[in-house]
């Protein structure tokens, strides 16, 4: 059995949580069961759907909506808290050979976690499973945790020009 890693996918371009459903695809493909956390989102997104084409996509959300331009409330941080710790348990389970936490470095960034928090889980990984984090802002101490980091570095997005999310392509 071959070790897992740790992946972070971070910066202010397009294709964090893109990339990290790319990988996804090819772990179901390489017969390995994968699951995908998605902190701060609430919203329907198009991998919410991914079970009805692949049986070993567990998915599951942990944000209340989006508060990202309101303050954080009490419920986002205790789903945020519980998100962790579903996100450990498929960590520590040997069950997947992928674990990706979607948007968790925003997470850390509203203070609804702390990079120790998300640390301490990661220590606990079972050593076949790869790990992806997600979401701009990454922590120091993450980058420093991770065996690969990637920015995706923005040269032009049309969210700037008034486009904004759109399904297929944004969700
Ligand atoms: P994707 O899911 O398309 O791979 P991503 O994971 O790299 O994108 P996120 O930071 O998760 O990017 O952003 C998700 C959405 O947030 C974008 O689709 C866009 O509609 C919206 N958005 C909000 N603010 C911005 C911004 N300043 N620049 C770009 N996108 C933004
Ligand atoms: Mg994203």
């Amino acid at each position: 059995m071959t070790r897992g890693y740790i992946q972070i996918n971070t910066g202010e371009g397009k294709g964090k949580t893109t990339a990290a459903l790319g990988t996804c695809i090819r772990t179901l493909i390489a017969g390995k069961k994968v699951f995908f956390g998605q902190f701060i989102k609430g919203q329907s997104t198009a991998e919410l759907k991914l079970p009805e084409y692949f049986e070993n996509f567990h998915i599951e959300q942990f944000g209340d909506g989006c508060f990202i331009f309101k303050k954080p409330s009490e419920t986002d941080s205790k789903k945020a808290h519980y998100g962790l710790l579903r996100c450990k348990s498929a960590l520590m389970s040997g069950e997947y050979g992928l674990v990706v936490m979607d948007e968790v470095n925003v997470a850390i960034k509203h203070g609804l976690l702390t990079s120790e928090d998300v640390l301490a889980v990661l220590n606990e990984k079972a050593e076949q499973t790869e790990v992806i984090l997600t979401g701009r802002y990454a922590p120091k101490d993450l980058i420093n945790a991770a065996d690969l980091v990637t920015e995706m570095k923005k040269i032009k997005h049309y969210f700037d020009n008034g486009v904004s999310a759109r399904e297929g392509i944004e969700y």
